[in-house]
């Protein structure tokens, strides 16, 4: 038989010099940590997943690790079986930001701490914290990376054509992503120094339904067909790999990549290692590269924390309002790679091997 245990958590309140202070032992060691991940269909959430199961059993916790399959429902249902079964702390990464209320709810009534991981959950009141990354920066560095491979900045006035594309809407990052770009790009496109040939700017004419690099290159095949008869576009926002995958497909379908007409700049996110062989190859040029066990790490800090009485380190109070609260949050910070320093940044760290480039 399993013991049930009762378990009484204090709420946790932030405090303006960067630190909380967390309830006592909600469980301790040896309880149990559920896990919840949007996909395995990238990389990145794989890699998530693995350094939290380390970092926690490496405490002394039990891990329950779950991937949604990118469907809110079956995420949904999987957090249910974990505040049955006595998860002691959930840390969910969510497909659909504003679809978890009802279930976290539950949790708050068993007593169980939820972390955001990732991506922030919105809409609700029991998100105790939000580990992440600084997702504006992000988008930041895509659109500087392009606006410095055209020359922008050096006095080339263009103009170019640009293609712009964004996340998924119901994920609360995919916003942060696009404002960071366009918090750069806006002014150069007021100048007409870049255009949008599709003249699709608005987030919900650029959003890309669960990061889906398929939707991309329908899309980028209808924009070709549409607007650039016998134009070029000279560079694409892409917010993720998987989409910049799936944009430089079909742009190599339309005769794109040969001397007479190259590829565009195009950038990406998560330094997959599929698309670090297209930066090599030359395809895509950049990816913003998050070191997804440093993030493991924060996590596995604030749910060892929660669970022993100690402090949960936070360094941010005031940016990640969910509707009806702002959580406080642990930031890192993103790192712009391209050919010339995937190895420093890539490679020596571990994050990649050789072999996976291959
Ligand atoms: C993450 C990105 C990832 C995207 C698609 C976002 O919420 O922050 O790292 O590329 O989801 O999985």
């Amino acid at each position: 038989t399993t013991a049930v245990v009762t378990v009484l958590v204090l709420a946790a309140t932030a405090t303006a010099c960067g630190g909380s202070s967390s309830s006592s032992s909600a469980g301790g060691k040896g309880s149990t940590i559920g896990i919840d991940l949007p996909t395995k269909t990238s990389d990145r959430w794989i890699v998530d997943g693995n350094a939290m199961v380390k970092g926690f059993t490496a405490k002394g916790y039990k891990t329950d690790l779950r991937f949604g399959n990118n469907d809110v429902d079956t995420q949904v249902s999987q957090i249910h079986k974990m505040i049955a079964q006595g998860d002691k702390v959930l840390i969910i990464a969510s497909i659909d930001g504003e679809a978890l209320g009802e279930v976290l709810l539950e949790a708050r009534d068993a007593g169980v701490k939820v972390i955001a991981y990732d991506r922030l959950i919105l809409a609700s009141n029991d998100v105790s914290y939000y580990a992440s990354f600084d997702n504006f920066k992000v988008g930041q560095l895509q659109a500087e990376y392009i606006v410095d491979k055209l020359g922008l900045k050096n006095g080339n006035r263009g103009p170019f054509n640009i293609e712009l594309f964004a996340g998924s809407p119901d994920d609360n990052n995919t916003q942060y992503f696009y404002n960071g770009s366009l918090s750069i790009l806006q002014k150069y496109i007021d100048s007409h120094e870049l255009v949008v040939g599709s003249g699709q700017k608005r987030l919900t004419q650029v959003n890309t339904l669960r990061w889906d690099g398929a939707i991309a290159e329908a899309r980028t095949k209808d924009i070709l067909s549409t607007s650039y008869g016998s134009g070029r576009i000279d560079a694409i926002l892409s917010p993720y790999d998987g989409i910049s995958r799936g944009v430089i497909t079909a742009l190599k379908h339309a005769g794109y990549g040969t001397a007479a007409k190259p590829l565009p700049v195009i950038t990406g996110q998560d330094a997959e290692a599929a698309s670090v062989k297209l930066i090599l190859s030359g395809e895509q040029s950049e990816t913003v590269y998050k070191d997804t066990r440093m993030l493991a790490r924060v996590a596995v800090q604030m749910g060892d924390a929660i669970l022993t009485g100690g402090k949960v380190k936070i360094n941010d109070t005031k940016q990640y309002d969910n509707g009806n609260k702002i959580v406080p949050a642990y930031l890192l910070p993103p790192v712009s790679v391209d050919k010339t320093n995937y190895k420093q940044k890539l490679i020596d760290t571990g994050y990649l091997t050789e072999a996976d480039l291959r």
